[in-house]
């Protein structure tokens, strides 16, 4: 049992392991976020603080995983059964999201719909048998969605940007994806495909996407540490703004910067999971009530907390984050309707 949960922690770790060894892609033009060696750094994190490789290691050979078994998830993660009449027939003057799991929304705004990070496989994982594995199905699977018209990526970790979703959903999408991203995925044959750096933008329909910062790192090898950027995203039409969070630590320039320029958002995505333990997490993945920082800096009037209840990835209990999180909300004295979790596969509707 201890040897099977290092090997599968194993995975994590190569993905979330310190700096170890960087093999360069040019990196054009010049700006805060470019580090020196073609890789690109955080401004806000003192990457010289970050948690070395030995004691990752030591982490995964102490951690005690958060229970699991079918009981504590159908207690902590509540489920509906989707209404895809509603999916399939959305009201164009209405903002409509549906949780399908994870960091992966069905955002349908204006008459368009996308996806954010979009991850339908069982695990979270570069092999198939191996990894961690989904908790949760996602709520409405891949073959049922109604047509998707682009894909946000906020970075490449594997439970951000997994292949066989990729494959499955192909050049009939349109995808957005930050800087670096764009090569790998036409390595796989993804050409409908288009990078942006941040505070960058494009128009789609009537709708403007802005790439937008955020504080994390990427990696799908021990090799590539943040060659390729990370980001948010807001997506704005003529009458409703969107924000979707990626993944994220907290600091206290970006997120105001956002809501500075864009918000305030009627709908914004932030993660509420993966913060324990907080020695190793702290600079990249928020705890509830730092999300709710994020929440009030972006000026968001309602947010839905994600990166929870579907993959095990760190160590905090499985239904610990939306506890905290109305926690959180209380403790800023917000109304308790406005940053909240919903069930996977219900569809909100937004006016
Ligand atoms: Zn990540
Ligand atoms: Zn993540």
């Amino acid at each position: 049992m201890r040897y099977n949960a290092m090997i599968i922690s194993f995975i994590f770790l190569i993905i979330c392991s310190g700096p170890l060894m960087v093999m360069g892609q040019t990196i054009p033009g010049d700006s805060s976020h470019y580090g020196s060696g073609d890789i690109f750094i955080n401004p806000y994190v003192d990457e010289g603080n970050e948690p070395g490789f030995l004691q990752i290691l030591k982490w995964f050979w102490e951690r005690k995983s958060p229970d699991t078994d079918d009981s504590t998830i159908a207690v902590t993660v509540s489920r509906e059964t989707p209404n895809l009449t509603q999916v399939f027939n959305p009201n164009d003057s209405l903002l409509q999201v549906t949780w399908i799991g994870h960091s992966t929304f069905l955002v349908q705004l204006d008459g368009v719909n996308f996806l954010t990070d979009p991850i339908f496989s069982e695990r979270s994982s570069p092999i198939k048998w191996i990894g961690p594995k989904r908790m949760t199905p996602p709520a409405i699977p891949i073959d049922a969605l109604p047509p998707v018209d682009f894909v946000l990526i906020s970075h490449n970790h594997y439970d951000h940007l997994d292949l066989p979703t990729v494959h499955a959903l192909g050049n009939n999408s349109k995808w957005f994806v930050p800087l670096g991203v764009k090569i790998f995925l036409e390595s796989e044959g993804i050409t409908n495909v288009e990078e942006l750096d941040w505070w960058s933008q494009v128009t789609i329909g009537r709708l403007k996407i802005f790439c937008t910062p955020n504080q994390h790192f990427s990696g799908r090898t021990p090799f590539d540490r943040n060659e390729c950027l990370w980001a948010s995203w807001a997506i704005i039409s003529p009458n409703q703004r969107v924000w979707f969070a990626g993944d994220t630590g907290y600091n206290s320039f970006q997120f105001k910067e956002i809501g500075g320029k864009f918000g305030p958002f009627d709908l914004a995505l932030i993660p509420i999971g993966a913060y324990d333990p907080e020695w190793i997490m702290r600079d990249h993945h928020v705890n509830p009530f730092e999300a709710v920082g994020v929440h009030t800096d972006v000026r968001s009037k309602f947010s839905i907390g994600m990166h929870w209840g579907t993959f095990t990835l760190t160590d905090e209990p499985i239904g610990e984050p939306p506890r905290l999180l109305k926690e959180a909300v209380r403790a800023a004295a917000l109304d308790s309707a406005s940053f909240v979790t919903v069930p996977q596969g219900r569809t909100i509707l937004i006016r």
